[in-house]
């Protein structure tokens, strides 16, 4: 990236643009916490014996903010239960993302839990809260090295046959098969140029590997053309099934569809309740509802 494009997009998306860059300074032996951003706390912070006793994520009476004084979060308390869909509805700069982020354990609340099977996220290892939650968006996180190294990062060890099929899952075999040297071919910056789709489709694969079960997807809006984007949504279907899935819903059929909606207003849960119940009751759900169908 030139100087000016550098500053340029820092100015529109300074986490994502420091994110990438980091991405393409890191050589292929990083962590496996790498693989969602950078937490807050240091990576090798974290007390080994403290591990989940379940799979429920809880945010208890939260506060967060990303400068001092600023509160974005406040008395947030959210129960994600196993299994459910949780969309995360609101208007923009209400703190969705941020939610999202720290029931992922990207960042650590300032006061408050978030708990995932009763051991607080942030006295556990980055390695183990990746292991069974993760950040799912848009930001590429190709790494330089080959596919294979791009791939092994979320499971290291794991072999071939495995890697073909997480590629496999997500659509992106035909592809790679196609590639001149295969699993061996160099991606990141300086190698195969590869398409957005195809780098998301890796993240995607990294996931099947890794094999969390909760997710929380932010959807962002689409960086990719609608027909890439509606293939990367079947991908996306397939590796969403069978877990917890906690949605920033830009769209409506995400909140429509979810098991709980919370709806964030001004760094609050404003309104917690199914698609009909909060509809009935005629608050702020509804009337995005409304202007989502005007
Ligand atoms: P949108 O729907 O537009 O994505 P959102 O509800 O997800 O919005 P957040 O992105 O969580 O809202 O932002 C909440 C507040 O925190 C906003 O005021 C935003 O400017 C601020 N914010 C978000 N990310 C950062 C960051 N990395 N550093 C500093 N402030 C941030």
């Amino acid at each position: 990236l030139t100087t000016g494009v550098l500053i340029s997009q820092m100015l529109v998306d300074p986490l994502g643009i420091i994110l990438r860059w980091y991405d393409e300074l890191q050589v292929a032996q990083v962590s496996l916490a790498r693989l969602v951003g950078v937490r807050d706390i240091e990576p090798d912070a974290g007390d080994a014996s403290v591990t989940p006793k379940g799979r429920e994520v809880l945010a208890d009476d939260v506060h967060f903010g990303y400068r001092s004084g600023v509160d974005v979060l406040r008395e947030v308390s959210l129960a994600v239960e196993p299994g459910s869909r949780v969309a995360l509805v609101g208007p923009s700069g209400a703190g969705k993302s941020t939610l999202g982020r720290l029931l992922a354990g990207i960042y650590g609340p300032r006061t408050g839990r978030i708990t995932l099977g009763g051991a607080e996220l942030s006295d556990m290892p980055a390695e183990e809260v990746r292991a069974h939650v993760a950040l799912v968006n848009q930001e590429h996180h190709v790494f330089v090295g080959s596919l294979r190294d791009n791939l092994l990062l979320a499971r290291t060890g794991a072999r071939d046959a495995e890697l073909w099929a997480a590629l496999g899952a997500v659509d992106a075999a035909d592809w790679a098969r196609a590639l001149d040297e295969g699993l061996e071919t160099e991606v990141g910056s300086g190698g195969f140029a590869l398409t957005p789709a195809q780098a998301q489709q890796i993240a995607l694969a990294r996931l099947v590997l890794a094999d969390p079960h909760t997710l929380v997807l932010d959807e962002a809006t689409s960086l990719l053309d609608p027909r890439a984007a509606r293939h990367l949504e079947r991908s996306l279907a397939r590796v969403l099934d069978g877990r917890t899935v906690v949605a920033i819903a830009h769209r409506l059929h995400t909140a429509h569809d979810a098991d709980v909606i919370a709806v964030v207003e001004n760094g609050r849960i404003s309104e917690l309740g199914g698609h009909d119940q909060l509809v009935a009751a005629d608050g702020a759900y509804a009337a995005l509802w409304r202007s989502w169908h005007g």
